[in-house]
């Protein structure tokens, strides 16, 4: 059911020390959906994601998976939640194999169901032929897909992955981005990146946060939909800054060096009209509008703001 809640959390806190490195912090989480959460380092994300995990208790707030209370029933609600930290918990001296089996211990899975889980999520995460290597033995990339088993094995509806392509090769972090969209794609995931193309490619939607409170909230699908509000410009022959300023709709433009120049405009009301017209006095050989994306959004939002 596409528009099923599978996670809603509530005014979620955690302090340490006195500090609120999360606060007051509310979402929800639908069937389908790949949530990407976005911050600079020490924004929060990481203890969010414990929390959702169960790992680690809230000062305030509730959260409940698939419509159960994690903080009244957490076993109940850890039987549909699977979770990859930062550090996955793999022993190295263990074949991937007996890592497996000993993790469908851990969900509570009987020895035969453990068994059957494991050969299907090792086909599903690519790890059919490495099942008797030692994680020790590993590349990083493996040692992530068996990250990524391990916190899949029990099927759950709900996937909570801590930054799961950091310290990956490009090749690496694409296969891990394929397996998370196909595990989301009847699931709910919610994940941590410090990578802004790894959300933007990967997620359905995504939510930044600074200082632990949620600053921005979208569907990556409404933010391609957003019309512009800014124009790149090229002329030979400029006229005074002012002259571009008071251009119809215009509310502020930068001077970019080398005769180029951005215009912000009020939505719907572009400049394009008259720069074609002025076109042949300035010397115009470059119109380019520029759409909103994340990296704007997180330069505003998060690094702007904490500079200030
Ligand atoms: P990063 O991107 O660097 O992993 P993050 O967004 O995941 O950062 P958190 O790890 O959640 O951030 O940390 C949020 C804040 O809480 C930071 O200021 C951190 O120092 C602090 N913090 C986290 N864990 C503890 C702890 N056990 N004791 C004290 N402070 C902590």
């Amino acid at each position: 059911m596409r528009n099923e809640i599978l996670v809603q959390v509530e005014r979620l806190t955690r302090c340490y020390s006195g500090v609120r490195v999360v606060d007051e912090m509310s979402f929800t989480l639908f069937r389908g959906q790949i949530l990407g959460f976005l911050g600079a380092n020490g924004a929060g994300k990481s203890t969010t994601l414990r929390m959702l995990a169960g790992v680690l208790a809230p000062d305030e707030g509730r959260i409940v998976i698939g419509g159960v209370d994690l903080l009244d029933q957490p076993a109940q609600a850890k039987r549909i939640l699977g979770y990859l930290p930062e550090q996955p918990p793999l022993y190295h001296e263990l074949t991937v194999d007996e890592q497996l089996h000993y993790s469908a211990r851990l969900h509570g899975l009987s020895y035969r169901i453990g068994r059957q889980a494991t050969m299907r999520i090792k086909q599903r995460c690519g790890l059919t032929e490495v099942g008797r290597r030692l994680i020790g033995h590993l590349s990083k990339g493996y040692r992530q897909r068996v990250g990524i088993a391990q916190a899949v094995l029990h099927d759950p509806s709900v996937i909570v992955l801590d930054e799961p392509t950091v310290g990956l090769d490009p090749i690496q972090s694409r296969e891990i981005r394929e397996l998370i969209r196909e595990l989301g794609r009847e699931r709910g995931v919610l994940l941590s990146s410090h990578l802004l193309t790894e959300v933007q490619t990967l997620c359905t939607h995504v939510q930044m946060i600074r200082a632990g409170r949620l600053v921005y909230t979208s569907a990556l699908a409404d933010l391609e939909r957003q019309p512009s509000t800014r124009l790149r410009i090229a002329l030979q022959a400029p006229p005074p800054l002012a002259c571009l300023n008071q251009l119809p709709g215009v509310v502020q433009v930068d001077e970019l060096g080398e005769g180029r120049f951005r215009l912000h405009h009020v939505a719907g009301v572009t400049p394009t009209a008259l720069l074609i017209e002025q076109a042949g006095d300035w010397g115009l050989r470059e119109l380019t509008p520029e759409y909103a994306n994340l990296e704007q959004i997180f330069v505003e939002l998060i690094l702007k703001a904490e500079a200030d």
